[in-house]
């Protein structure tokens, strides 16, 4: 697994309070994938993030990416990390690019900041503004680029040093919806020319079918995850809704299905030969005897 989150917790203390932003995640990511983050606001996805991208250190848990261990990094490394190993894209456009810059002279600064020849630096930063649909625009600065181009732009600078992880934090979250889409399709296009992996937060449930895999964030935990799998013959592309079991065997119900039964505070288990039945506290009796005449399940 090129990205494991073990038991991550992280708590930020603000004066006598204490904020739980993450609470015992478990995350994997295998190399070259992409996928979303989604979920409400407060829910620890920046958390995650800035972790990733080494930026913030957890309380308790365990990270890896790569060979990197990111709990017991030196400050070196640290370093070395954020240099070679990750790509950041925020949300604010304004945050991602130098204004006196063009596009191009912005993807150029971080190769001359590695020390990367000029003529080097030149052919890179023209093919990477020409994956993100760019190459018209390498003279024009960000006060000429829409926001979308302008975010495009950014995907290009946080790849200029070649690393294995995009990390993109809401970069849909100041454009409409139809730049959204070429900011997805110019990921999606790195990602398979570059393997490059990506993790991407957004709050648009429609670039869910932009990504392989969606998985959701609630109270500092993921709590659900949507697969799309091609069919064996390269055929229709299905996708799959999964609740999260963590290791400690807890799992969140969907609130629409707690609300139909009318769930509350207890609910009673029971082990079937291929599944789990969830029933309502006092409705399991009344179920239970309805169902011993038939053979199949009540639930
Ligand atoms: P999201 O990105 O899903 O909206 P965040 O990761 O930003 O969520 O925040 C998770 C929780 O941690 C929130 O309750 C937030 O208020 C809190 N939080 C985030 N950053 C800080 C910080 N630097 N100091 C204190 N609390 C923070
Ligand atoms: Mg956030």
């Amino acid at each position: 697994m090129f990205i494991v989150c073990d038991n991550l917790v992280k708590i930020y203390k603000v004066a006598t309070l204490e904020v739980v932003a993450l609470q015992g995640l478990d995350l994997q990511i295998a190399a070259g994938e992409m996928m979303a983050l989604v979920g409400p606001s407060g829910s620890g996805k920046s958390t995650l993030m800035n972790i990733l991208g080494g930026l913030d250190a957890p309380t308790a848990g365990r990270v890896y990416v790569g060979d990197y261990n990111l709990l017991q990094m030196s400050g070196r490394e640290q370093v070395l990390y954020r240099r070679k190993m990750v790509g950041f894209v925020w949300q604010q456009t304004a945050r991602n690019l130098l204004p006196y810059l063009t596009a191009q002279e912005n993807v150029e600064l971080p190769m001359a900041l590695n020390h990367v020849a000029s003529r080097e630096r030149r052919e890179r930063s023209k093919m990477l503004l020409e994956s993100v649909g760019l190459s018209d625009r390498l003279e024009h600065h960000p006060n000429r680029l829409s926001g979308g181009e302008q975010q495009r732009v950014a995907i290009a600078v946080a790849l200029a040093n070649k690393p294995q992880l995009l990390l993109a934090d809401e970069p849909t979250g100041e454009v409409d919806s139809e730049a959204a889409k070429a900011i997805f399709e110019a990921m999606r296009n790195l990602n398979e020319e570059m393997g490059v992996t990506i993790v991407v937060v957004t709050h648009d449930y429609t670039v869910a079918s932009r990504v392989d895999r969606v998985v959701g964030f609630r109270d500092g935990r993921t709590s659900t995850e949507v697969l799309r799998r091609r069919g064996e013959d390269g055929g229709a592309i299905t996708e799959e809704e999964f609740a999260i079991l963590d290791r400690a065997g807890r799992l969140q119900l969907p609130q629409p299905y707690i609300e139909t039964l009318e769930m509350k505070d207890r609910v009673k288990l029971r082990l079937r030969d291929d599944h789990i039945g969830v029933y309502p506290d006092r409705e399991l009796e009344v179920r239970h005897e309805h169902a011993a005449g038939h053979k199949g399940e009540a639930e």
